[in-house]
This record gives C-alpha cells, structure tokens and sequence, in this order.
C-alpha cells in the first residue's frame, strides 16, 4: 500500500523558567486539507485541529484514567506507524448506500517512563477526525477499570452552540430519565454545563469558521456511553454516567478485558453544515458484531398510538390500522403498549394472520423495564434478562412478528449498554429487527448490530400529542435533527401527521401549526430504514390525494443525501436520492419566508419535476415544473414545506 501520508516531526522549544522540549506531529487527511496536530507537551498530551489553515479545535487534552493511575500526564510520544485505510462497504439503513471511506490512520504509542501507557489510534478523513485510547495488558494485569477519560474539546473563541441538556437521573415521566429527550438551546455562547450533567450526544457547534459536530461511535456492552461537560471554560470534556442512572445500580465506569479499546471520539468539521449532513462517520468506523439472522427488509407503517394513544391498543383499532396500511401499500403496523392486556397473545396472533394476508407485518412494544423505571405501560419483564426475552421472541418467531419497539431504558452505565446489545443480539437469532425508544443515542449501531432499525433518544411526535408548545415549536425542532441528531442515527420519530388535531376525531386535542406539505418534507428530512408515520386512517378521505399519494410511494432507505441549505432552528433544506429519483425537501420554521434559489445539479438542466409547495396560507399544491438551466425558484412560509422530486 502506497503510505500517501505527509508526516511532520516539528520540534519546538518553548522558554520558561525551565526550559521544556516538545514534540510536535502532524497528520493530514487524503487531501490534505484537514489537520490534526498533536504534541505531548511535556507529559500532558494535547491536540488540535485545523481545517484549510483555520482553527476548528484549539489544543485540547488526551488521556485517560485507569485503575493503573492518571494516564494523562507525565507521559510521552514515543513513536508513530501511519497507514492509509480505506473501506468499500454498503449499508442500507443509514443515509447513503454504498460508502467509499479513506483515511490517514496514526497508531501513536504513548508511554509514562519505560512502560506503555496506552496507544491513540487516530483516523482523519476528509470531513472527520476520529480517536480512541487502546489499553495494553501488563505482565500482571488482564483487566482495566476507566473511570475517566481527560479528553477534551477547547473551542476557539467567538464559537456559539447548539445543544441538548443531559437529564438527571431517575427522573421525568415515572422515573425514566436520562432517555435524550430534551430541548435543544441555539447559538448559546460557550461555557454552560446544561442542567448541571452537560450535553447529550450529538453536539453542534459554530466556529468562526465553520462548524464542529462532536459525537461517539462504537459504544457497545464493552464500555459505557458517554456525555459532553463543561466547567465554564471554552473546553468541553468527555463525562462517564451519572452514579444515579440505572436505579443506582452499577458504577459510573468501565470495566474491560486488555488489550481493550474504547468507543471513538468523532470530530465532524466544516465550513459549511454540509459534511456534518453527509458525513458516515458513525458506521465508518465500526464493523458489524454478527451476521444478519435473516435478510432483514424495511419500509413504511403506521401506528395507531400517536394519534389514539393507549385506549387504542385493542383489537379492533388495530385490525383497521392493519387495513389502512394494507391500502396505503405500507409493509407494518406498530401496536404500541398494552397489547398484552388489552389484546392479548391469542388475539395478537390473530392479528398477525390477519396482516400476513394483507402483506402487513407486526412490530410490537415492550417495556425495557428491570429495576430501572416506574412505568406501568405493559408488557412489563420480558426484555431485561436473557431467560424471559428468548422465550418472548421465540413466541414472536412463531407467531411471525416483524420487529419490537423497546422503550424506557436506564441510562448509560455499562450493565445497561450490555442490554441494548444482549436484546439486539438475542432479537437477530429470532430474525427481529429493533427500534428503541426512551433511550440513548445509537452510536454506529446500524453497521454494529444487523437487526438494529433505529432510536428515538429525541423529543418525538408524542410531544405533539402531550401538549401545543411541542405543536407551536415543530417547524423549528425538525430544522434542529436534520443537522444535528439525524446525522449520527436512525430516528424514529414517528411524524408526517395529516390530522387537523393530534386525536382520533380530529376536532379536539392539540392542533398542527405545519402544512401539509411539511409533513411530506419531515417524510425525506427524517432518516430511518423503518418508519411508522402518524397518519390516521381517516387521512384516505380528509387529506388531500397528491398527499397520500405521496406517502404512499416515498421511500425509507436512501443511496444518498446533500445538504443543500439551511441552519439549525431555523429551517432546512436536503436533497436525497433513491435509485435515481431525487427528492429535495425543505421546512422553515422562521417568521420570515425562506426565499431560495436551488441549483440542482444532479438532475437534468431543464427536468421536469413534481413541485409539492405552500402558498403563503399553507394551502399546498402539486405542479410539475421545467428547471432553468439546473435551477427553480422556491419559497416555504413559516410552517410550511416544499418537496421537489425528479430524476
Ligand atoms: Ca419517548
């Protein structure tokens, strides 16, 4: 392999009053654009990165503590081996299809004295930087507690973010707190600590130069997932779980078997959103954990719930949930909690043959629930022990059930990311896929984990149905999880409605501010390979037919996307491709409508495309239109969408 690599050895001398000697190393990304600089600062490593000659990171902390002691300071670069890596693979449950990954990949060893302390592999790719530590195993020792990373994220000055509070533990509806559903703050100044537990991952922000998404991947049962802190300071630091999650049980840290390696830090950075929309950072750097149980397939459903709630968990409502995705050519129905008492097992199954005639699969909700939250929402104790849950899908297997959506887990700790992955792991065997909500942020687990679908760990559309704030604020929450939440995971957030009111009669219940046309926008800005849209059935004759039509024929999985414009809270605009259809979709949630030129390269110069768009009372239409030369014209009201579709 051609080491196509650029290596710097730099030695600097600072003055002092004592004079120290540090070694500075620099390594580019394939195209040279992107720089991380690392230096062990006489003990205490540090690093940075800078983008086309411009500061995205100042010098920011490295190391991690173990049992065996601080291992962030008094420690040196010994030596580095560099590579060139590269990955041709193809994934259809995340935002593009097939991913050509290529990256300057340093394996820096750092020791304290004669002894390896541990080694930081480091990845640097065109859009992102990447680390993690590697723990060796000593003479004596075979395992590893980390109790703390010292690794940190200084910002340069004038930098503003966009983040998520981390909840306190044990709280929230019937004690299920932290579940990453909070609301963001937008353009804050550096500096905060969210509620007193810092930030939950993703984090965005806005540098003077551009703009830095910092996020983790390949967390499994292995380690703990991670949070961002801050301590008034322009640096934010890596956070462990906090001692209460989990009902208290378990610590806050991670115990591993040597050699280990921990989850990695991603750095996605630049000057405009587009690589943080685009990057596939997340599965790039990790590899599947096993093989497909069976060849898993995805699409469309919907889901009585959101729009009935639990009363409309009952045979019935659900047997006409299953006609109404049979009309709209949709591939599931999710019946949500209390099936188990309100349906029962006989009658699931019934159900479930009933589907099966009609090319209808069933997804089915379970409670995570062990001792870690006080929620009565039913079935209750079959998902967090191996013995109860494999007798569970083993009745799933039988009785032909699709996939389960598994809810209220208990934080980060260690015991509870070796749940995620014993459910998952155990779901493959049985050929059922996986959706987890009231959770935590998947972290590469769509390549990781097969069966793997997606997460919530946002604040959904059930919001909408709790209460008009979450209404009145949609246009702006959904212009927050393009560019921040969607592009590190699969979320399911269970949108697209096309009631007037979040309620089964539509005349009463919180009312919808967004267009129609939004609803179709959120159907492509919204990235899941399984999506259970809150339609209802009366939608076939109260919503307008290019509506349904629509929904009818947009696709979940994608082979590609581009960020086309937008900014966080304000409003968005992307362009996916399916096969060779292209659908550019836009929301705006300002006051002001957003009046855009779009240059659409990727399809003909004069094309004709389907235009779905709002007027200015967000009334939408559909028209077909010729592009000039490439380009159209669009205008989204405050509320509304417009979606482009064309090939
Ligand atoms: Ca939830």
């Amino acid at each position: 392999m051609v080491n196509k690599l650029s290596l710097g050895l730099v030695t600097i001398v600072m003055l002092g009053s004592t004079q120290i000697r540090a070694d500075e190393r620099q390594f580019n990304s394939p195209d040279g654009n992107l720089v991380v600089t690392l230096s062990d600062n006489g003990g205490t490593p540090t690093y940075s990165v800078a983008l086309g000659g411009t500061t995205m990171l100042m010098p920011s902390q490295l190391g991690i503590t173990t049992d065996d002691g601080d291992l962030g300071i008094g420690i040196r670069l010994r030596d580095v081996e560099t590579r060139t890596v590269t990955d041709d693979y193809t994934l259809a449950t995340i935002k593009q299809s097939n991913i050509h990954y290529e990256a300057t990949e340093a394996l820096c060893h750092f020791y304290r004295g004669e002894a390896p302390a541990f080694d930081l592999q480091l990845r640097i790719s065109n859009r992102d930087v990447a680390f993690r530590y590697r723990l060796l195993p000593t003479r004596n020792r075979r395992v590893a507690v980390v109790s703390a990373e010292a690794t940190s994220f200084t910002m340069p000055e004038g930098t503003t973010t966009f983040l998520c509070p981390q909840a306190k533990p044990m709280g929230g509806f019937a004690r299920t707190s932290p579940s990453y559903e909070t609301s963001y703050s937008y353009d804050q100044p550096t500096g905060s600590n969210g509620w007193g537990e810092g930030y939950t991952f993703p984090c965005l922000f806005r540098t003077p130069g551009g703009w830095v998404l910092l996020s983790e991947t390949g967390t499994d049962g292995n380690y703990v997932a991670c949070r961002l802190m801050n301590n008034g300071a322009a640096a934010y630091r890596i956070g462990f779980p906090q001692q209460g999650e989990m009902n208290g049980v378990g610590t806050t840290t991670a115990a591993v078997s040597l050699p280990a390696t921990t989850p990695w830090r991603t750095i996605t950075v630049g000057t405009t959103l587009a690589p943080i929309v685009e990057t596939t950072v997340p599965w790039d750097l990790v590899q599947p954990k096993y093989a497909a149980g069976r060849d898993y397939t995805y699409g469309k459903g919907t889901w009585s719930w959101i729009i009935g709630m639990d009363s409309s968990c009952n045979f019935d409502e659900q047997r006409r949930y299953i006609d109404f995705a049979a009309a709209m050519g949709y591939r599931s129905v999710l019946i949500d909690a209390l099936w188990d008492v309100q349906i029962g097992r006989e009658r699931i199954a019934e159900l479930a043959r009933y589907g099966r005639e009609k090319g209808v699969g069933l997804f089915l909700w379970y409670n995570s629930n062990g001792s870690w939250n006080d929620a009565p929402q039913s079935p209750l104790g079959k998902m967090d022990r191996s013995s109860a849950r494999r007798a569970e899908m083993r009745w799933m297997q039988e009785t032909g059930i699709l996939g389960i959506k598994v809810d209220f887990f208990g934080g980060d700790k260690q015991p509870m990311m070796q749940l995620y992955e014993d459910i998952l792991t155990d779901a493959n065997e049985f050929g059922i896929q996986v959706i987890f909500h009231g959770c935590t942020l998947p972290r590469g687990w769509e390549r990781m984990f097969p069966n793997y679908v997606a997460s919530e760990a946002v604040l959904a559309s059930e919001n909408m149905h709790f209460g008009q704030g979450a209404c009145d604020g949609e246009a702006r929450a959904a212009a927050t999880h393009t560019f921040i939440r969607n592009t590190v995971g699969s979320m399911d957030f269970g949108g697209s409605t096309l009631n007037k009111r979040y309620n089964a009669d539509n005349l009463t219940g919180t009312v919808r501010r967004t267009s129609d046309v939004y609803a179709l926008a959120t159907a492509v800005l919204f990235q899941s390979s399984v999506q259970h849209f809150a339609l209802a059935p009366n939608n076939l004759t109260d919503a307008p037919a290019w509506a349904i039509d629509f929904m009818r024929a947009v696709p979940t999985t994608w082979d590609e996307v581009r960020y086309l414009d937008g900014y966080p809270g304000r409003y968005a605009i992307l362009a996916r491709r399916c096969g060779n259809r292209w659908y550019i979709a836009g929301i705006n949630a300002q006051d002001e409508t957003v009046v855009a030129k779009l240059e659409l390269p990727m399809l003909g110069k004069s094309a004709v495309v389907n235009v779905y768009a709002d007027d200015a009372k967000l009334n939408g239409s559909l028209r077909e239109q010729k592009l000039r030369s490439g380009r159209i014209n669009v205008s989204i009201p405050k509320n509304g969408g417009v979606v482009i579709v064309g090939e």
